[in-house]
C-alpha cells in the first residue's frame, strides 16, 4: 500500500526533491491564484538588505513569516507575498567606503558623488545570490520575481508623495536641535539608531571647582563625565528646591548638595546651609577662556532637572552639547560656544587641543585643570554611552540644523492604535514598542549623506520660498528640461532647478537625503508605486493583517 522506504534516508535529498516539485509545478503561485480574491490576508514583507550575508537570525525571521502565511493559505486565504529589498542608507555607504579605502566624508567628494553612488547601487546586490539560495533552501515562499526595490525611481516617487502630504499639513520643518551625531560618519542619527548602540565604556568622572567671583577661596563643586565640554561651559544649574551646603574642606570652601556630601574625601565642617533658590545668579570664573562669549555668561541658573542622584547636585551647562543645556540656554539667553568641527575635533581657537578628537583630549584637559588647581578629584566610571551602530564611534550630542517630521503631533493616536495591535509576544507591544511611542520625539528625518532618497525640498535663492515636490510630473512642470530618464539620486537631482513661483528666481534643492528607515516604512504605499499606479492593490492590502519584523 505504501512505497517502501530505502534503507538509508537522505533528508537533504528529500528536501531538494520537494523544492524541485514545488518549483516545477509552481505550487507557491497556485497556492495564491487558486484562492478567492475576496478572502484576502494582507502580509507585509519588511525589506532586508542584500549588502550583507544572510545570517541565522534571518532564517528565524523568515521561518516565522512563512509559518503564519502558510497557515492562512491552508485556511483558505489568498496570501500574496511581495518580496522587497532595502537598498539605501549609511550601512551601504560604509561598506563602499571600506572597499574604496575612503575614511572621511570629504574624500567622497574627491572621488565623485556620481561614481560613489554607482558603487553603492552595485554593492546592494553583493549577496543577492546567497539571499536567494537561503530563501529557497528554507522553503520560504515569497515572490522574488517581482520585488519592490527602494532605490528605483518609482519607489522614490511614492516616498516623495508621502513627504509632500506631510509637507502640505505642516508636519515637516527645519529646526535646531541637539542631535546625537556620529563624528566619523558625519551625520546625525535618529533615536532608534541610537538605541541600538549603547555600550559599557570607561569615561573620566571629574569633580572640578568653579571659583566664585567676589568670594575668596570659595568654589562650586561641579561634576562631569565629559571634561571636553567644560571648554563650552557658560553656566551652572542648581535645583531651586534642593538643599545645598557650604563646607570647609582642606582649607577651602566648597558648595554642593547636602545629599552629595559623600563625594568629599576626608573631613569637612558645614559652615552654611541654604536652598538652590538662594544661590541663583552668582558669578564664577570660567574654567577656560579660549572663546570670548558674545553674551552674559558664567553665572548660576535654576534648573528643575538637576537631581541629587549622582555628582554634586550642580550641573555644568554647555548649550552646544546637550538637550537640557540647550533648553536652559534658550530660556536664559546664554551664549552657545561651539569649538568643535564636524569631525568631532577641537577648532583652532582651542590652541592646546586644536585638531584633536574631543574625547581623546579628556586626559590632557584633566591634567590642565589639575595644574591650575581647580580639579577636586578624578576617577574612572563604567557607564553606558551611545556609539554609532555602524562604525562604533562614540556619538556626540551637537546643536545642528536638521529636517524633522512632527511625529509628536500624532503621539496620542499612535499610542491608541498601538493598543489595538495584537502583539506576539504581548510584552513587545507594551514594553519595547509602547515605551518608544510614549517617549516619542519628532523624527530627525534628514541625513547629510549621499546614497539615499533625496529630500524633495527646494529653496529659492532669491526670496527663500520653499517647496516640496511630490511627483515626477510636478518636478517637470516646475523646472525646465528634466529628462524622462532622470536618475532621482544625487548628484543628478541636485542639478534640477525649479522656477520660483513667488519671484521667478532659481530654486535649488536642499543637500540632504532622508533616513533609510523612512524608505522601508513607506513600503505599504511605495511597494505598489501608490498613488501613481496600483490603487486597487494598495487598497486591498492596507493595513496589513500580519507583519513580523525585528525578530
Ligand atoms: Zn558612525
Ligand atoms: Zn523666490
Amino acid at each position: 500500500m505504501y512505497e517502501e522506504l530505502p534503507q538509508k534516508i537522505s533528508y537533504p535529498k528529500i528536501e531538494q526533491d520537494i523544492l524541485a516539485f514545488w518549483e516545477k509545478n509552481r505550487i507557491f503561485q497556485r497556492s495564491i491564484k487558486e484562492r478567492d480574491e475576496k478572502r484576502f490576508f494582507a502580509f507585509f514583507e519588511g525589506p532586508p538588505t542584500a549588502n550583507g550575508r544572510p545570517g541565522i537570525h534571518h532564517v528565524i525571521a523568515r521561518t516565522v513569516k512563512d509559518a503564519v502565511c502558510r497557515l492562512k493559505t491552508m485556511q483558505g486565504y489568498r496570501v500574496e507575498r511581495k518580496a522587497g529589498w532595502d537598498t539605501h542608507g549609511l550601512p551601504v555607504e560604509i561598506e563602499v567606503e571600506k572597499a574604496l579605502g575612503l575614511e572621511k566624508k570629504d574624500q567622497i567628494f574627491d572621488y565623485g558623488v556620481a561614481k560613489f553612488n554607482a558603487k553603492c547601487k552595485e554593492s546592494v546586490w553583493s549577496y543577492k545570490t546567497e539571499w536567494d539560495a537561503m530563501t529557497r533552501q528554507i522553503g520560504y515562499w515569497v515572490d522574488l520575481e517581482n520585488p519592490y526595490i527602494t532605490y528605483t525611481n518609482e519607489y522614490i516617487e511614492s516616498v516623495w508623495w508621502i513627504l509632500k502630504e506631510f509637507w502640505r499639513k505642516g508636519l515637516i520643518y527645519q529646526g535646531h536641535k541637539i542631535l546625537p551625531y556620529c563624528p566619523h560618519c558625519e551625520t546625525p542619527l535618529s533615536s532608534h539608531e541610537v538605541s541600538q548602540g549603547y555600550e559599557e565604556v570607561k569615561d573620566p568622572s571629574v569633580f572640578v571647582k568653579a571659583r566664585l567671583k567676589g568670594e575668596e577661596n570659595t568654589s562650586f563643586l561641579v561634576w562631569t563625565t565629559t571634561p571636553w565640554t567644560l571648554l563650552s561651559n557658560v553656566a551652572l544649574a542648581l535645583n531651586p528646591e534642593v538643599e545645598y551646603v557650604k563646607v570647609l574642606h582642606n582649607g577651602e570652601h566648597l558648595i554642593l548638595a547636602r545629599e552629595r556630601l559623600g563625594e568629599l574625601h576626608g573631613e569637612y565642617t558645614i559652615v552654611k546651609q541654604m536652598v538652590g533658590a538662594d544661590l541663583e545668579n552668582m558669578e564664577y570664573q570660567p574654567f577656560f577662556d579660549f572663546i570670548e562669549p558674545e553674551k552674559k555668561a558664567y553665572y548660576t541658573v535654576p534648573g528643575d532637572f538637576v537631581t541629587t542622584t549622582d555628582g554634586s547636585g550642580i550641573v555644568h551647562i554647555a548649550p552646544a552639547f546637550g538637550e537640557d543645556d540647550y533648553q536652559i540656554g534658550l530660556k536664559y539667553d546664554l551664549p552657545i560656544l561651539q569649538p568643535v568641527d564636524k569631525s568631532g575635533k577641537f577648532t583652532k581657537e582651542i590652541t592646546p587641543w586644536a585638531g584633536l578628537f574631543v574625547k581623546d583630549a579628556d586626559k590632557s584637559i584633566i591634567k590642565n585643570l589639575k595644574e591650575r588647581n581647580i580639579l577636586y578629584r578624578t576617577e574612572q566610571v563604567l557607564h553606558s554611552y551611545p556609539h554609532c551602530w555602524r562604525c562604533d564611534w562614540p556619538l556626540l550630542y551637537y546643536a545642528r540644523k536638521s529636517w524633522y517630521i512632527r511625529t509628536t503631533a500624532f503621539k496620542e493616536r499612535l499610542i491608541e492604535n498601538n493598543k489595538k495591535i495584537n502583539w506576539y509576544p504581548k510584552e513587545v507591544g507594551e514594553g519595547r514598542f509602547g515605551e518608544w511611542l510614549e517617549n516619542n520625539i519628532d523624527w530627525a528625518l534628514s541625513r547629510d549623506r549621499f546614497w539615499g532618497t533625496p529630500l524633495p525640498i527646494w529653496i529659492c535663492r532669491e526670496c527663500g520660498h520653499q517647496e516640496c515636490v511630490g511627483s515626477m510630473d510636478e518636478l517637470k512642470a516646475k523646472s525646465n528640461a528634466v529628462p524622462d530618464d532622470l536618475d532621482l539620486h544625487k548628484p543628478y537631482i541636485d542639478d534640477v532647478r525649479l522656477n520660483c513661483e513667488k519671484c521667478g528666481g532659481a530654486m535649488g534643492r536642499v543637500p540632504e537625503v532622508i533616513d533609510c528607515w523612512f524608505d522601508s516604512g513607506s513600503m505599504p504605499y511605495a511597494q505598489w508605486h501608490y498613488p501613481f499606479e496600483n490603487r486597487d492593490k494598495f487598497e486591498q492590502s492596507f493595513p496589513a493583517d500580519f507583519i513580523s519584523e525585528g525578530v
